[in-house]
């Protein structure tokens, strides 16, 4: 069921009893309001006609319209009641309603028939509001409902025609903050998170075939030489295979990192360990990869980190790479924990300033000539590890002199 119908029909329920209520209410206070009158009318003159009448009889009168009885004796009955015994309504044998009141040892009654029957009128009209009341009660909650459900119906409308790909379509943001509002602030947002990420994934993409056709068009040169001289020349043969590995391993590392990359945060897995051992570990494992450096290690007080020690290490190793990468003649790269941070420093080329901001985006490299080995991916797969972990990198450059990298625990 479509809610404008569930709330025509909650409405309309709710008006309808509210009227029938009110028409009741009308009813039983009028009731009450026209027996009381009639009660408080015996109580004031019947009781003083009952004593009248008690005079009068002395004196030989007669007051007719009134019922008055001891409780021994009636003593006067002009609607053919016989003895009563309580107050109350009583039917009489001509078919007239009469209002009995006790005052002191006298019962009292009048005729109110006229009065029942016109209560017994306005119950009808209660009755009769109340079921005719359903009718502009379905009307008004139809129409308010449809007032209430324009905006939802708007919001959807928008959705419907919303072009990802287009940063001006959105949905329309009502003017009253209320709950939809922030209902159409929230698709909003999450439409720009969405493209953000279509967009992402387009240049990602792109970027991704642009930077495999220049390995592949070479491989793909290399075998079209092979084919032609290969056979012969032992040189050539020998040149293009050492070529081909190397281009087709690199092809291996980057689709390696680019897999990395999209891994879930979920696979991390947390534990603690010595900070300590951990950097002579990975400056072993960099010392055996780059042998002409050299690697110190500084460390300002000895503690453990809880996190994951394989993803730290990953982004270590990226940051000690790019260190040799960018390295100039002083072979010489510092690591460590200082002040709550880790960080690596090199003595190279360093990074422009401008350029900073732009080198943790996915294949971006200063400059294109610099480190031919490099995809541009290393700092944004270190980038996105840290984040996983809940770190972040900062970095301190001057061009000639160095860099330094620092990673230390996003303050929340
Ligand atoms: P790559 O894998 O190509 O090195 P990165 O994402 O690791 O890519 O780095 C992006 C760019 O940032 C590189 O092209 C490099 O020029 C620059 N860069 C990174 N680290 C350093 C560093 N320590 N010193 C100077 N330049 C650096």
């Amino acid at each position: 069921m479509k809610i404008a119908w569930k709330l025509t029909i909650i409405y309309s329920l709710i008006l309808t009893i509210i009227i029938s209520f009110l028409s009741f209410y009308y009813y039983f206070n009028t009731k009450t309001i026209l027996i009381d009158e009639h009660r408080k009318d015996l109580y004031i003159s019947g009781f003083g006609m009952g004593r009248g009448f008690m005079m009068g009889r002395m004196m030989g009168g007669r007051i007719s319209s009134f019922y008055i009885a001891t409780n021994t004796e009636i003593i006067q009955d002009p609607f053919n009641l016989g003895k009563v015994e309580k107050e109350g309504i009583y039917k009489s044998s001509d078919g007239s309603y009469v209002l009995i009141v006790k005052r002191d040892s006298l019962f009292i009654g009048k005729d109110i028939t006229s009065t029942l029957y016109a209560l017994d009128r306005l119950q009808n009209i209660s009755i009769l509001i109340s079921i005719l009341s359903i009718i502009p009660s379905t009307f008004i909650s139809y129409f308010l409902s449809q007032k209430i459900l324009y905006p939802i119906r708007k919001l959807i409308k928008d959705a419907k025609n919303i072009d990802i790909r287009d940063s001006n379509s959105r949905v329309e943001v009502p003017k009253t903050r209320d709950e939809l509002w922030e209902l159409a602030n929230t698709i909003n947002t999450m439409l720009e998170r969405i493209e953000r990420l279509y967009k992402r994934e387009e240049e990602f993409s792109s970027d991704i075939s642009h930077e495999l056709k220049t390995p592949l068009t070479s491989i793909l040169g290399y075998i079209k030489m092979l084919k032609r001289w290969g056979k012969e020349d032992k040189k050539i043969l020998n040149e293009s295979l050492d070529i081909l590995e190397e281009t087709t391993q690199n092809m291996v590392n980057m689709v390696d990192t680019l897999l990395e990359m999209a891994k879930t945060p979920e696979n991390i897995n947390y534990e603690e360990f010595s900070i300590k051992d951990f950097l002579e570990e990975l400056r072993e494992k960099v010392l055996n990869l780059y042998p002409e450096f050299q690697f110190n290690v500084y460390l300002d007080k000895e503690r453990n980190l809880f996190t994951s020690r394989k993803a730290l290490g990953i982004i270590m190793s990226i940051l000690l790479e790019n260190g040799v990468k960018n390295s100039l003649d002083k072979k010489v790269i510092d690591l460590g924990y200082q002040n709550g941070k880790l960080f690596v420093k090199d003595y190279g080329m360093g990074i422009p300033k401008e350029e900073i901001p732009k080198i943790f985006e996915r294949f971006y490299k200063v400059d294109r000539s610099r480190s031919s080995k490099g995809y541009g991916l290393g700092l944004s797969l270190a980038k996105k590890l840290a984040e996983s972990l809940g770190f972040e990198i900062l970095v301190e450059s001057k061009e000639g002199e160095g860099s330094t990298f620092y990673l230390q625990r996003k303050s929340v």
